[in-house]
């Protein structure tokens, strides 16, 4: 049997990031609040919360530091921590900061934005909080003609057309042209491809090893937009992907019908978490 295993698999530049400095913070804080889980893992947070790391869901419940999570949060958050003394320790992925950035700006220039990424992901909610009122959010062909609808009710002819940091970027591009195909040159158009290098090559590579292997195993939380989206892909080149978030869930005796397994991880899975699945498949 033969195992190719992804090598942009794991945690990438900003959970990396996220995780070694929560690490040190910790060392130094016998408790630390985080706003919602620091990554989409649940064996990562478990490691966090037995060092003190404490789960919170909103700013105003915070009784210690405040870690922001690379996600990044929303514009109120950051007014409601100033207002309150609250000191936060902000781990926001500087990929994310820079989409709140460019939507603020474009914002006040006039601008009408489209995010192009998941409903309610958290990094989408917070990057949308800086447009103010004229922003609209789609992750499907089938919301343009929505879409369409509550621009033109606007009457704004600025339009900035963004994307999620984990969007599968082929979706962005079809997305993206048909807005602009429809709305013509009426409009004043900013296409903005602010999807993540680390997710682009990580998806372009989950699709080559998909084409080569007889069964495709995605690693990762079920809540990890990221790895969602890696699993989608295998869909697309494999009749055979399981979709596991740790060792538990493999299902072996599936997999040792194969030849040739392909293994990815998504960016907030843990490189353990991809050796166990090795050692269990090795084992057999
Ligand atoms: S996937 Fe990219 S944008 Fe998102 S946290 Fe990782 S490095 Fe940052």
């Amino acid at each position: 049997m033969e195992i190719i295993i992804g090598k942009t698999s794991g945690f990438c530049a900003g959970v990396k990031n996220a995780i070694t400095k929560t690490e040190e913070a910790l060392k130094q804080n016998k408790k630390i609040d985080c706003l919602g889980e620091l990554v989409h893992n649940r064996q990562v947070i478990e490691k966090l919360e037995k060092k003190g790391l404490n789960i919170i869901n909103n700013i105003e419940d915070a009784k210690s530091k405040v870690i922001i999570r690379a996600h990044g949060e929303t514009k109120k958050t950051y007014e409601i921590a100033k207002q309150k003394e609250i000191e936060l320790i902000d781990l926001s992925c500087p990929k994310v900061l820079k989409i709140h950035e460019i939507i603020e700006d474009y914002s006040k220039k006039g601008y009408f934005t489209i995010l192009i990424g998941q409903k309610d992901h958290p990094e989408v909610i917070g990057s949308l909080s800086f447009a103010g009122e004229n922003a609209i959010l789609i992750g499907k062909e089938e919301e343009i003609e929505n879409v369409i609808k509550q621009i033109e009710k606007t009457q704004i002819k600025k339009i900035l057309i963004i994307a999620q940091t984990t969007f599968d970027l082929e979706k962005f591009e079809e997305i993206s042209q048909k807005i602009k195909n429809i709305l013509g040159n009426e409009y004043i158009i900013e296409i903005k491809n602010t999807i993540c290098l680390a997710t682009k090559i990580r998806q372009e590579e989950t699709d080559n090893i998909s084409k080569n292997v007889d069964c495709m195993i995605i690693v990762g939380g079920k809540n990890s937009s990221n790895t969602q989206k890696l699993y989608e892909i295998s869909l697309k080149n494999c009749k055979n992907v399981e979709y596991v978030q740790t060792v538990n869930e493999l299902n072996i005796n599936e997999i040792k019908k194969f030849n040739k397994i392909g293994i990815m991880a998504g960016a907030s899975t843990p490189a353990e978490s991809v050796e166990e699945i090795i050692n269990k498949i090795k084992g057999e």
